[in-house]
């Protein structure tokens, strides 16, 4: 087994990292970290979140940083605010012994104002959710001229998401000659274009095997506050117009509850649970089984019956009580050599 030294990961970051309790590089930064410090540039790593990917791409960003120029010589885009957040903290602990580096979190959702402040003090990395980037940069805050690194993170969900073309403007307005660092869960051919279009004889590197779990079923989550729930399905509903899925909630109440706000609001939805009368059950399977219904909202129970093989979304509206009830549900699309894509409502609690 190797040490952080071996890879050539300098003293003051390996100082902060042993504080964090790193003993050993993981396999993703064994990997990682020697190519980058060397004479590599580009890198695509399969990795899924919990292999150590932040500090395999985080710290040769570091370590390639000058502290004494408050340019913003590196940009890390990632899908979400929470993950924004999560990277710009680690970022922020590896670089405890470093003095002088600013790394500053940017994304929606939240005031620009206080973010445009921050950036003003000068911000050698920025963390940075796509549109929020764009946004700063059309505002002049954002300035990312001398950009020698940009990381994507999780660029897998972040296509899905709908950021490609936020994306390719990003990769329009850094300087031809940076490195780019892709990380994603999976390799679709969207990341391959990215991959062509943008990345340098790169280096591939595989953590785990390939597009792991049920080949066609993409997994998204989104983390939001218990209150937010609601509001969130919705946004989700709208992204996906042609949207054709059914929605776990965990007990017949909330079942129907969710089916009712969703009528209401307009959406092509209906309820299925063991609180309705057989007959009416099998009304409401058979209009969805013929896409008269868009959106079954249902119990895990209740859905056990019904058998489509179309389905392009499976949303959990909340998580299941146990891995096996979310392998089952997520199973529900992704069928038959289609795609799907199963998306968990979660709230921080
Ligand atoms: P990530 O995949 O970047 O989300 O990292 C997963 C978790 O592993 C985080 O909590 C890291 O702090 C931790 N971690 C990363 N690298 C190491 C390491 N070399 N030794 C021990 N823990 C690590």
């Amino acid at each position: 087994m190797k040490t952080f030294e071996e890879l050539g990961v300098s003293e003051e970051i390996r100082r902060a990292i042993e504080e964090l309790g790193f003993e050993h590089p993981m396999p993703v930064q064994e990997e990682v970290i020697p190519y980058l410090l060397g004479n590599g540039n580009d890198v695509i790593a399969l990795a899924q979140t919990g292999t150590g990917k932040t500090a395999a791409f985080g710290i040769p960003l570091l370590e390639r940083t000058d502290p004494t120029n408050r340019n913003t010589q590196a940009v890390v885009i990632s899908p979400t605010r929470e993950l924004c957040l999560q990277i710009a903290d680690d970022l922020k602990s590896f670089a405890k012994y470093i003095k002088g580096i600013n790394i500053v979190a940017v994304y929606g959702g939240t005031s620009i104002i206080d973010q445009i402040h921050a950036l003003k003090h000068g911000a050698q990395i920025i963390v940075a959710t796509p549109g929020r980037l764009i946004d700063l940069m059309h505002r002049g805050a954002a300035k990312v001229q001398n950009v020698r690194n940009v990381v994507l993170d999780e660029a897998d969900e972040m296509l899905n998401m709908g950021f490609s073309d936020s994306i390719n403007e990003i990769f329009d307005n850094v300087p031809a000659d940076r490195n780019t660092l892709l990380f994603s869960a999976t390799m679709s051919k969207d990341i391959e274009r990215i991959a062509l279009n943008y990345l340098h004889d790169h280096k591939e590197i595989v953590v785990g095997s390939r597009n792991e779990g049920a080949e066609n079923v993409n997994h998204i989550y989104y983390m939001v506050n218990a209150k937010d729930k609601y509001l969130a399905l919705k946004r989700i509903v709208d992204f996906y117009p042609r949207i054709y899925g059914i929605i776990f909630c965990r007990t017949k109440a909330e079942t129907q509850e969710v089916a009712d706000k969703l009528i209401r609001d307009g959406y092509n939805a209906e309820p299925l649970h063991g609180d309705l009368s057989q007959q009416q059950r099998d009304i409401t399977m058979q209009k969805f089984r013929q896409h008269i219904t868009q959106l079954l909202v249902a119990t895990d129970v209740a859905a056990r019956g019904l058998d489509v093989d179309d389905l392009t979304h499976v949303i959990n509206y909340g998580m299941p009580g146990d891995t096996e009830s979310y392998t089952h549900r997520s199973g529900r699309t992704g069928r038959a050599g289609k795609k799907g894509t199963s998306i968990s409502i979660i709230h921080t609690k």
